[in-house]
């Protein structure tokens, strides 16, 4: 891996991460080569018409409040390259039984308005937070400025350290607030009773206000082919088909940028690692995984809620004491009767998704990871007591295990989408304590995928600084 080779940086695997490390690197003036296992590009970022023909899915990532909001990729042409994203008026529903329902609304005062006797809490916790969300934002890419709220942030910020069925518990008091807050928090993977799952609920409902829950019209594969455009057009170079099974497999180059979890790292690479850094490699711990449903229908949800009719993410779940229960059973190693659900109904806004007067259900529940149970009948079931009649409606589906989703994106070990555990201790040390979590102890070897801060989603930001380190020592 020594001295001037025929390419200044190669990323092995092309998610966001990767794609952002390269682009990165590519718009600082480095050659730069992707190589990518599957057929396709995107990693988790890739969709097509897997029930039948014009109906087009999601097979990962839906719904994408943190890439609108990434610094990084808002950095990017990407518009000029195909991407246009979709704001549903109504980001989400959360439907209880009896046909009511909670809303995240775009601004602040309408989401309150909903939340009865917990509306005053909901503004006062949400409006400082919600107000400095870009600055925020920018932190995470090197960018600090001065905060507006500072106080009410720090505060904020140990809350989010805090577990969310303590902080919904003491900080509403309607069933309305607690299960919208949960549903949020459950995006965690972890029990709502372990730290820090109170962050996913303010992270979500804080990106809801200051930037949307937008996703790219024509299915997510706009923004993994967005990406690759403007990586093309700096001249980086693209190969599908190319799975990297050792270090040694990568063409001559400085660097190497492996858009993999720590698991994969060590079979491709872990010969060139200490003894220490295998060690810690080998104890980075992976989360739940998923079980998940693409749906083609012959009309809309027929919720009885009205909200979840204009709403482009539904979350199934009920109550906080519900979804705590299944949450808790995932943790355990069991497969709840009554699984949380995140639905996306991207077809109610986006007409490219489905044929005239048809349309497309994404969705998926938490399983322990690895699971080979199939949660089909409950998925169905949970949707059903929600919006009656769902069943009849269904044309054609589409069901992935654990194993699938693995045999589709190696990164998605036994099912688990972000990239290994985000629970305290993970969060900030991914993929193991380090001062410089995208280095490797072998000169030019970095790790730049969901595994390493600030963690799983695209955003783009993994991969990004990651780049920021390479070129440092490339230069
Ligand atoms: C079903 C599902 C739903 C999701 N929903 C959302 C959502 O709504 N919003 C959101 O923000 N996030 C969502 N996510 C999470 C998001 O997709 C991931 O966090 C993100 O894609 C991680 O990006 P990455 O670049 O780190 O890795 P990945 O996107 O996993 O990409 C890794 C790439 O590396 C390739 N690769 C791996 N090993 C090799 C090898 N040895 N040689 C060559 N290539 C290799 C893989 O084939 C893959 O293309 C979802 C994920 C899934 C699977």
């Amino acid at each position: 891996m020594n001295g001037q080779g025929t390419y200044d940086a190669v990323v092995v695997g092309s998610g966001p991460n990767g794609l952002a490390a390269a682009v990165e690197l590519a718009r600082n003036g480095q050659r730069v080569a992707v190589l990518e296992a599957r057929s396709t590009i995107g990693g988790g970022v890739r969709s097509a018409e897997i029930t039948l023909p014009g109906f087009v899915h999601d097979l990962g990532s839906a719904i994408h409040p943190l890439g609108y909001a990434s610094p990084f990729f808002r950095s990017l042409p990407l518009e000029e390259h195909g991407l246009e994203w979709i704001h549903p008026h109504t980001l989400l529903a959360h439907p209880f039984d009896g046909g009511t329902a909670a809303v995240l609304e775009r601004s602040i005062e309408a989401t309150a308005a909903t939340l009865g006797p917990d509306a005053e809490t909901y503004r006062r916790v949400m409006e400082p937070i919600s107000a400095d969300a870009g600055r925020i934002a920018d932190f995470f890419v090197g960018r600090p400025s001065v905060l507006r709220h500072p106080l009410a942030l720090a505060s904020s910020g140990l809350v989010a350290l805090r577990d969310a069925r303590s902080v919904a518990e003491s900080l509403f008091e309607t069933e309305r607030a607690r299960g919208l807050f949960a549903g949020n928090a459950a995006h965690s993977f972890l029990p709502l009773e372990q730290s820090p799952s109170a962050m996913f609920g303010l992270l979500l409902s804080t990106l809801g206000h200051a930037f949307g829950w937008p996703f790219p019209k024509g299915g997510s594969q706009t923004l993994a082919d967005a990406l690759a455009s403007y990586l093309l057009s700096l001249g980086g170079e693209l190969y599908t088909d190319t799975l990297v099974r050792s270090v040694e497999d990568v063409p001559r180059t400085r660097t190497v940028l492996f858009d993999v979890t720590p698991r994969q790292l060590l079979d491709i690479a872990g010969q060139h690692f200490t003894e220490r850094h295998r060690r810690g490699l080998k104890r980075y711990r992976y989360g739940p995984g998923i079980f998940k449903m693409d749906f083609a229908l012959d009309g809309p949800v027929p919720w009885e809620a009205e909200e979840c009719r204009r709403a482009g993410t539904v979350h199934l779940g009920g109550t906080l004491d519900e979804i705590s229960a299944g949450e808790r059973a995932v943790a355990r190693g069991e497969h709840p009767e009554s699984p949380f659900i995140l639905l996306a109904q991207h077809s109610l806004f986006d007409r490219t998704r489905a044929p005239e007067g048809k349309h497309t259900v994404w969705a998926y529940c938490h399983v322990p990871n690895g699971s080979t149970f199939d949660m089909t009948e409950r998925i169905e079931a949970q949707i059903e007591r929600f919006a009656p009649g769902f069943r009849d409606l269904i044309l054609a589906k589409s069901a992935a295990r654990p194993a699938d989703l693995e045999r589709w994106n190696p990164n998605l070990v036994g099912g688990d989408i972000i990239g290994g555990s985000m629970d305290l201790r993970q969060l900030f040390t991914r993929p193991m304590p380090r001062l410089n979590p995208y280095s490797t102890p072998a000169d030019g070897l970095y790790i730049c995928s969901s595994s390493t801060p600030p963690g799983g989603g695209v955003h783009g930001i993994c991969g990004y600084l990651a780049a920021k380190v390479a070129l440092r020592y490339l230069k």
